[in-house]
């Protein structure tokens, strides 16, 4: 579909539409639609763009993973809202792109590696089916030279259950996920509320600085987001 770029909500509807390809093209499922919805409610509250706590918690995300060996989890809405971003930080942060899918198909594991090779990615990881995390979904297929064996993973748009197992097998866990109200939110060391849009380029950006790693309160940084959001309500009345 063609959105006139003059539409005042055109930046969403361009992301909406990205959502709609990935799903013709195979890697992305039709829940994606969804989660993408329930992710965009939470941006709204957020006035759509990155507050200082998202990013502070960028930050403090590029020097943990910049400093440890590291992996970057992705999912079929990270394929088709950012693709070529997220290779660009793999190769910044030279960390692997591993892909982990809960409605996972031999067919939908294909098309993601595709869709990131054709974005410049020189490997991806998960195919291999190799190792395993203690969860009961399609999600506990991982690869040994990725999530099974690096410390620190990157997880955006997650569920929680995941989330829960990456820690129980002693990782540190960053999350990017508009929901701060979400267990994935809660339980992660670093959860970045911010739209993975935004918070992909601006990690690249922060990459560049080489940040050091200072420690990071994530309930503090949590409660930050969820003052913004309270406050653009009742600003709104
Ligand atoms: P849990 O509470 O267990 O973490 P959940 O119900 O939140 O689970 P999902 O629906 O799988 O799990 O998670 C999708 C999450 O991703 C939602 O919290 C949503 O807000 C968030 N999300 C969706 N789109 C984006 C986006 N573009 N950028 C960042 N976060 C997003
Ligand atoms: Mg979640």
């Amino acid at each position: 579909m063609n959105i006139p770029k003059s539409h005042p909500r055109y930046k969403s509807l361009l992301y909406r539409e990205k959502i709609v390809e990935g799903i013709n093209r195979g890697y992305t499922s039709q829940v994606g639609l969804v989660a993408h919805g329930r992710g965009e409610a939470f941006d709204y509250l957020l006035g759509e763009k990155t507050s200082s706590y998202a990013h502070a918690a960028c930050e403090a995300a590029v020097a943990k993973l910049m400093s440890t060996r590291s992996v970057l989890s992705a999912n079929g809405n990270v394929a088709a809202l950012c693709a070529e971003e997220y290779v660009t930080l793999s190769k910044v942060l030279n960390a692997p792109i591993e892909v982990n899918l809960f409605y996972r198909t031999p067919e939908r594991m294909k098309a993601m590696e595709k869709r990131f090779l054709e974005a410049g990615a020189e490997e991806v990881l998960g195919l291999a089916e190799d190792a395993e995390i203690q969860i009961e979904s399609e999600r506990r297929k991982v690869d040994s030279r990725g999530i099974y064996s690096r410390e620190t993973v990157l997880v955006p748009l997650e569920d929680g259950d995941r989330t829960e197992a990456l820690k129980r097998m002693g990782k540190f866990v960053i999350a990017i996920d508009l929901n701060p109200l979400s267990r994935t939110a809660k339980k992660a060391d670093i959860t970045i509320v911010d739209n993975i849009v935004r918070a992909v380029p601006l990690m690249v950006e922060l990459a560049k600085k080489k940040p050091r790693w200072r420690g990071f309160d994530n309930a503090a940084n949590l409660a930050g987001s969820m003052a913004i959001m309270q406050q653009n309500l009742s600003n709104s009345q």
